[in-house]
Order: structure tokens, then C-alpha cells, then sequence
């Protein structure tokens, strides 16, 4: 890999390239974006940059220090992230233990902490102590999902490296690089919303059947004894996981249905669908879907909040019942 190998995020690899040919590196950059697009990739191909005694702004891929930081084992170029859900003081203490020492074989030593997002109080308290005094040999590349769940005291430490969603023509190609079949990986790059991630870390056949599933749901709401929707709610109501992916496709769903409603020729997210969807956009109205769809958001939050998925599986489908009354 070097920059030329990553696709889509030119306008951050030129922000990156500029930082390179100049001669002011600053200590510590935020690479911010939606999940799945090469935030964490490119972090590294910019250690690799900084590191490769190759003429700069790229990295050759050929020489020993490329290939140790491909291969994950450089002993300057460290990657940290979350263990479970958080990044806990005791990652941010082993960083700063790390820092205290030169470097062993480069100029610097870089730290790429991935998922800075979940950074606990503490962590994030000791982090600051680091980029408020960095050492001199040190580069932080700091790297998140979610910019705004940093502290403004570290965002304001940081210079930040923007990321785009990928466009599906790029994640077309990613998916079928990594062996995806042509049909899939056009599917799955019409529907992930540019973010590889969500596609590629799970089952993408798993995903395709719970929007399956959430179709179902709506298209039979009034006829729930010809519908798997008991045996899909025990399913559901098992998992968080299951019941957030639901949520989410019912509330991609009812998007293209009030769009069938309110223009003739919409861009549907589900464009695969279109003529099974305008089937059932003509037995349904605005006011109910606009209800549905509010009802649907306070489902997200309600689970954000741990609510139990079966509670919310139950006000699913009763208010599914009384906005969709059983047709007749
Ligand atoms: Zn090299």
C-alpha cells in the first residue's frame, strides 16, 4: 500500500502531502470521518511516509521500514485502540511510557490511536497532559469515527485531517479488489452509505436478510398471522444488534416510501427494490409514514439509551398496527 492505494480521500492525501513537503510537522493530527472509509489506513501510510528513507511525499512499499510497518511490528510506529468499548488510561499510560524513550530506528516515534471516540474521562485527562507537552521525537495521529465525542481541549490540540464518505464507485472497486462477487459488492455499495465498514466486518448476506426481514414487516404489518413476525420478534428482541439493524433499514425503508409519496421519480436508497416499494407505497399515506418515521427515531434513542429490544420490538409493532391499520 501507499497513498496512490487508497481511494477517495484525495482531498485529505493532499492535505497530508502538503504537511509532508513542508518543514513544519506539527505533534499531533486528527484524522476525523465516518467509520470505514481509511482513516486508520492512511494514518499509516503517513507514518510510513515520515519513515521511509525514500524522498518524500510518498512511501516506496519496497524497503525494510515499509514492510515493519505493514507488517505491524515497527518499533516506532505504534498502534493503539480500544480493548471492548473503551480507550482506557491504562492504553494512554503505556503511550506515554513509550514516548519517554527515543526512538529506536527513525526520527520519531508515531502513535496511531484508533477510536479515539472512546477515550474515558481519565484517558482522555492523561492524553491531554501528552499533547499539551508532546516530546519532541513525538507524532500523535489521533484517529475517530466521532469527532464530536472528543474533548474541545484535545480537538483544540490537534490538527484535523477531514474524511468523505466513499463514494460507491470507489467502494465498488474496493469490494470486488477484496474478492466480493460483481452483484454483491454493486448492491452493498448502492446501500452502506459510503462506509466500507459496515460491509465488509459483517456478513454482508446477514445484512441483506435483515432488510429482508424489516421489508416484510412492513409490507404485512396488517397481516401478522401470514408473517413470520413472531418468529422475527424473538429473533430480534435477542439482540441489540439485530434490533438497531431493523431500526435502521425500517427507517431507510420509510424514507423511499415518503419519497414514492411526494415525487414521481425519487432516488430511492433501496433502488433495487423499486417496484416491490411503489407496491406498497400505494397502500400506504404521508401522515402515517411521517408518524412511523418520528416513532422510529425515538426507537434508535430509546435502544442508544439500553433500553430492553424487546420493549422495543412490542412498541414496534403495536404502533406498526395502529398507524397501519390491517387492511381489509
Ligand atoms: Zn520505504
Amino acid at each position: 500500500m501507499a497513498f496512490c492505494t487508497i481511494l477517495g480521500q484525495e482531498h485529505a492525501i493532499a492535505l497530508l502531502q502538503q504537511v509532508l513537503q513542508s518543514t513544519r510537522l506539527g505533534h499531533a493530527y486528527l484524522f476525523y470521518g465516518p467509520s470505514g472509509v481509511g482513516k486508520r489506513l492512511t494514518a499509516l501510510e503517513f507514518a510510513k511516509a515520515l519513515t521511509c528513507p525514500t524522498p518524500l511525499p510518498d512511501a516506496c512499499d519496497a524497503c525494510p521500514a515499509c514492510h515493519k510497518i505493514t507488517a505491524g511490528n515497527h518499533p516506532d510506529v505504534v498502534c493503539v485502540g480500544p480493548e471492548g468499548t473503551s480507550l482506557r488510561i491504562e492504553h494512554i499510560r503505556a503511550v506515554q511510557h513509550r514516548l519517554s524513550y527515543q526512538p529506536y530506528e527513525s526520527q520519531r516515534t508515531i502513535i496511531v490511536l484508533d477510536g479515539c471516540e472512546s477515550l474515558t474521562p481519565p484517558a482522555a485527562n492523561a492524553l491531554l497532559k501528552t499533547l499539551e507537552e508532546p516530546p519532541e521525537s513525538a507524532l500523535l495521529l489521533l484517529v475517530t469515527g466521532k469527532k464530536d465525542a472528543l474533548p474541545l481541549t484535545i480537538l483544540s490540540r490537534c490538527q484535523p485531517i477531514a474524511f468523505r464518505p466513499l463514494a460507491p464507485a470507489h467502494m465498488r472497486t474496493i469490494l470486488r479488489q477484496q474478492g466480493v462477487e460483481p452483484h454483491t459488492a454493486d448492491l452493498a455499495a448502492t446501500l452502506a452509505e459510503g462506509r466500507l465498514d459496515t460491509w465488509l466486518q459483517a456478513d454482508m448476506a446477514q445484512r441483506l436478510a435483515r432488510r429482508q426481514d424489516a421489508y416484510l414487516l412492513l409490507r404485512d404489518h396488517g397481516h401478522p398471522n401470514e408473517t413470520p413476525l413472531f418468529l422475527l420478534a424473538r429473533q430480534w428482541a435477542g439482540s441489540r444488534e439485530q434490533c438497531e439493524a431493523m431500526l435502521h433499514w425500517l427507517v431507510l425503508f420509510c424514507r423511499d416510501l415518503v419519497l414514492l409519496q411526494v415525487t414521481p421519480t425519487p432516488a430511492l436508497y433501496n433502488a433495487d427494490l423499486r417496484d416491490e416499494l411503489v407496491t406498497l407505497a400505494h397502500t400506504l399515506t404521508v401522515e402515517p409514514l411521517l408518524s412511523f418515521f418520528t416513532l422510529l427515531s425515538q426507537l434508535q434513542q430509546y435502544l442508544a439509551q439500553n433500553v430492553n429490544p424487546q420493549l422495543i420490538f412490542e412498541q414496534l409493532v403495536l404502533h406498526l398496527q395502529q398507524l397501519f391499520p390491517p387492511r381489509v
